[in-house]
């Protein structure tokens, strides 16, 4: 490839995960060029997050052996509610500091010196996964991104379905009336079982009652203050008996919501990605299968449950899709439909 025809078709694209920032540069065929990986922060504000991002970024064009002006553009999937028009980020609850609204787009935009287009980080995930991983045999699929929270994205008849902003919030399904306290203030969430952070609060108030576990100490041992998908993965591997039960509840729930899902909405499969989907893998996305199935309706044949193909880095080669539509969405008249 001669370096003339790399800068012009390159794009960028930032997953901001709970737990890290991963960024990546693909070509025209969205295979990968770079990648680099940074923490997320835990504490601070949203803007010392966009100076990691921006870093995350440029280490990634790098690898490619690009500056980052020199991209096509750079998307971004976040969480919390996006501004498309502005890419500004409001009520992005995991991150520190990030209730009000900050103009992510824009930053990003001026320190990298190319045109930056935000996108919800689940949804973005979702469309990867759709146009180029296990989603590509159908035409209508649930992402279910089973991580630090739990979010879903949906496809439905080739098109991504967005509602008023809102739609795919799976994690928030609720499992259990007057059940355990979520992190979003509302009760017996699917989450409040199933997401990591619920997790991790859930196992830490077990071994301060005297539970016995390994998992505070793998999580030292392995230089991390959280408990992250490796330390749970570590932990059932030795058979850990509360990081057991802990993950059977959390699976319970994940049946118990995504079969709820289907039953309203008869995709034709459900994608299992995430920190945690993708670290525990197929064996985990059949059990969450056969929890799933006692409650799902129409079950003859049930849905496909699929592993998330893109891996780790899908959210950030999804974030990059997001370059090519804004430029479709900006030459779209003012008051014409959204697409
Ligand atoms: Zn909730």
């Amino acid at each position: 490839m001669t370096p003339s025809t790399v800068p012009r078709t390159a794009r960028g694209g930032i997953d901001l995960g709970g737990t890290k920032i991963e960024a990546v540069v693909v070509d025209a065929r969205n295979n990968v060029l770079g990648s680099a990986r940074r923490p997320t922060p835990t504490t601070g504000k949203p803007s010392g997050i966009a100076t990691q991002m921006a870093e995350a970024m440029t280490d990634a064009a790098k690898t490619a052996g690009l500056e980052p002006s020199a991209l096509l553009g750079v998307g971004v999937g976040s969480p919390g509610v996006i501004d498309p028009a502005t890419g500004a980020v409001s009520s992005a609850r995991n991150l520190p500091g990030w209730e009000n609204r900050y103009e992510l787009g824009s930053v990003l935009a001026e320190t990298l010196g190319t045109t930056v287009a935000v996108g919800n980080d689940v949804q973005v995930a979702t469309d990867a996964e759709f146009k180029l991983g296990a989603g590509k045999p159908y035409k209508s699929i649930l992402g279910v991104f089973w991580g630090t929270g739990v979010g879903g994205g949906l496809v439905l008849g080739g098109k991504a379905w967005v509602g008023r902003g809102g739609a795919g919030e799976i994690g928030h399904v609720v499992v259990e009336i007057d059940g355990a306290k979520c992190l979003c203030g509302r009760r017996g969430c699917m989450e409040a079982y199933a997401g990591r952070a619920a997790m991790e609060a859930r196992a830490r108030r077990r071994a301060e009652k005297g539970s016995r576990t390994e998992l505070f100490t793998l999580m030292k041992e392995h230089n991390r203050t959280r408990l992250t998908s490796a330390i749970w993965a570590h932990a059932l591997e030795r058979r850990d008996k509360l990081a057991v039960k802990i993950i059977d509840e959390a699976v319970t729930a994940l049946g118990a919501g995504i079969g709820s899902a289907l039953n309203l909405l008869d995709v034709e499969a459900v994608i299992i990605g995430g920190g945690l989907g993708i670290r525990l893998g197929e064996p985990f996305a059949k059990r969450i299968a056969a929890e799933m199935l006692p409650h799902v309706f129409n079950d003859n044949p049930p849905p496909d449950v699929r592993v998330a193909a893109l891996g780790d880095l899908g959210g950030a080669v999804g974030a990059a899709l997001l370059v090519k539509s804004v430029r479709r969405r900006a030459a779209t008249p003012a008051g014409a439909p959204r697409e």
